[in-house]
């Protein structure tokens, strides 16, 4: 059983390549009967958005991909937990000397046993962890300021050397520990490095489990664990709070963004430095975006399809679209029908370091098979839903008339006779494809001359819609139904068979569509639409009758 974890930094908007990271970390944790937590990495405070963190739970929830563990912490607002309140000020001397810092934020049992899920909340556990690294000399005060650290870069620069801390531009690596205690005693600001191990330069070897066989070179820089000296309440950077986290929390496979790669040799020293053992990794491709012939990264700034809420607002059904973004994974062996996709699993031995292609026509196929499966009343009920959220108009068309909009949903997936009908891939389509169903929408009765009855006289036109209403009968049989608009077209000088043929000199030379296309933008405002019999009948006799009146 595999224990993974999501976990999101609160700096902004949940991105598709977040959720999709989610859905993979998920399911990899839920097919081993294991467990997904979200923990949100809130330590960079500066950083911090404010509502991110809540938001990324309810839209993960949203999606149906919420965590087992974390959800819940997470997504009340944050309301913080008991025993969170009081807080030492200041790490003072004791990080630099290695002491074991105070339990001023004891974890509320309530919390649960691997919580609390929110860094910022768990500061205590990771400054005990540090002054632990400090105390066997794996860590060590820094005393270097900015500018300090600007000339050496810019020697390293001058000499050709790559930059970071080390060697002979890392003075503080080699303090005594006494002197160093004494200086952060006496006030002097400091951060705390972590000692890269001597073997400096070193290759560190690994497995992913995407990528295969990894060899890194170790990079060679004392990073910063905590930048004590900012902060009243120090927080110790990403690098150092996720690996304390992931040993904690129990995870055995790290699912994350390809981008942490390059990080991940000093995440298993640091894992070896504090004596844990190291999860597994899988690092993700990022998602791609089809241009031209070629490819590129998908871009938040310019593609709005890299937004969650993009998914959500075209009303996209969040399951079609979880659906997919695990299908993604595996992309390469997805081509088959629709339903296997959606049944697949996610096999991460398949799965390729190049990025699979967010591909919206593949989803929109999804998702025209997930609506066609809906039930008329649950489909209703979703995209009412929905409509109460992003579509204001079509909300209050859909509960004015509940009778009116079943109607309408049930010829939107018409399953009469031959296979459902999918025009629905996104819930804003109804809208557009069956809004004629509600006079709010169907705007008003269109004049003889409009451009919609394309090149049929006026006077035709007019007579034509009058005489229909006037021997229309309601027909439960499509084929009487249509007999109707035969005899109607016959009526009027058309030969339903022969497209061109005239009747009489005087009679429209225009082909018998025409006579149809008058009662299809009679009833739907359009010289396009479904069906014109699942329409009509629908619609009701009286319905048909009063909006075949044209307009002046
Ligand atoms: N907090 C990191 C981020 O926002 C997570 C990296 C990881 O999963 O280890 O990308």
């Amino acid at each position: 059983a595999e224990v993974t974890r999501f976990a999101p930094s609160p700096t902004g908007k949940l991105h598709i390549g977040g959720l999709y990271t989610a859905a993979v970390s998920r399911a990899l944790a839920h097919q081993s009967d294991g467990v997904h937590l979200l923990r949100v990495e809130d330590t960079d405070q500066a950083r911090l958005v404010e509502g991110a963190a809540q938001s990324f739970v309810h839209l993960l929830e949203a999606f149906g991909l919420g965590p087992d563990e974390g959800g819940a912490e997470l997504g009340d607002g944050g309301t913080e937990p008991a025993g969170g309140g009081t807080e030492p000020a200041g790490a003072g001397t004791e990080l630099a000397a290695g002491d074991s810092v105070a339990d001023g934020e004891a974890t509320d049992p309530a919390d649960g046993r691997w919580g609390p899920y929110l860094q910022s909340r768990r500061r205590t556990v990771y400054l005990s962890y540090i002054a632990d690294l400090v105390r066997r000399g794996l860590a060590y005060p820094c005393f270097c300021g900015k500018d300090a650290l600007a000339r050496h870069a810019e020697e390293q620069r001058a000499s050709r050397s790559p930059l970071g801390y080390y060697g002979k531009w890392a003075p503080c690596r080699v303090l005594d520990p006494g002197t160093a205690a004494a200086r952060a005693g006496a006030g002097e600001p400091y951060v705390i490095r972590f000692r890269c191990p001597d073997e400096f330069p070193g290759r560190i070897r690994f497995q992913d489990r995407i990528r295969g066989s990894m060899v890194m070179q170790d990079n060679g820089n004392d990073v910063v664990l905590l930048k004590s000296s900012e902060l009243v309440r120090p927080l110790p950077t990403y690098h150092l709070s996720h690996v304390v986290d992931d040993h904690l929390m129990r995870v055995t496979l790290v699912v994350r963004g390809e981008e942490w790669l390059p990080s991940t040799p000093l995440h298993l020293q640091l894992h070896r430095a504090l004596g844990f053992e190291p999860p597994q990794y899988a690092h993700l491709a990022p998602l791609m975006k089809a241009e031209g012939s070629s490819r590129r990264k998908l871009s938040k700034r310019k593609d709005p399809e890299a937004s969650v809420g993009y998914y959500l607002s075209a009303g996209y059904p969040p399951a079609a679209v979880q659906h997919y973004l695990r299908g993604l994974a595996n992309a390469r062996l997805m081509d088959g029908p629709t339903a296997l996709v959606l049944a697949a699993q996610v096999r991460i031995e398949e799965m390729r370091p190049t990025g699979p292609l967010l591909d919206l026509p593949k989803l929109q196929s999804i998702s025209r098979e997930f609506i066609a499966g809906l039930a008329t009343g649950e489909l209703l009920g979703q995209l009412t839903r929905w409509a109460a959220e992003y579509d204001e108009e079509l909300h209050a068309a859909l509960r004015e008339d509940p009778e009116l909009a079943r109607r309408a949903v049930a010829v939107a997936q018409d399953r009469g006779g031959g296979p459902a009908r999918k025009d629905l891939a996104r819930w804003s389509d109804f809208r557009e494809k069956y809004g004629f169903f509600f006079p709010r929408f169907l705007g008003p009765a269109p004049a003889p001359g409009d451009e919609r009855f394309g090149p049929l006289p006026a006077d035709l036109t007019r007579r034509v819609a009058a005489d229909f209403a006037h021997h229309y009968r309601h027909e439960d049989d499509p084929a009487a139904w249509l007999a109707q608009l035969r005899d109607l077209a016959l009526r009027h000088g058309f030969a339903p068979d022969t497209p061109t043929w005239r009747r009489t000199p005087a009679a429209y030379a225009g082909p018998p569509r025409h006579v149809a296309n008058v009662v299809r933008v009679c009833l739907t405002g359009s010289s396009r639409s479904p069906d014109l019999f699942t329409v009509a009948h629908a619609l009701g006799e009286a319905e048909v009758r009063r909006r075949l009146v044209l307009g002046e």
